[in-house]
């Protein structure tokens, strides 16, 4: 999906939920490396998973 600038919007890509960090659709350009995300809302989910507490998300691997 790009916007009215021709600048393509790139999520992040959450690999055990299966989906976009923001929750659009899949039908998106989005990547498991943080470096590469543009998105916005993304970004700041980035941000804050990596400050939780250590295991915070282990419990939701199954
Ligand atoms: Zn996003």
């Amino acid at each position: 999906m790009e916007d009215g600038n021709g600048v393509r919007m790139v999520h992040g890509y959450d690999p055990v939920q299966r989906r976009v960090l923001c929750g659009v659709s899949q039908q998106v350009s989005s990547t498991k490396h943080a470096s590469g995300v543009t998105c916005p809302t993304c970004r700041e989910l980035l941000r804050v998973a990596r400050s939780a507490p250590a295991g915070a998300h282990d419990a939701r691997d199954l």
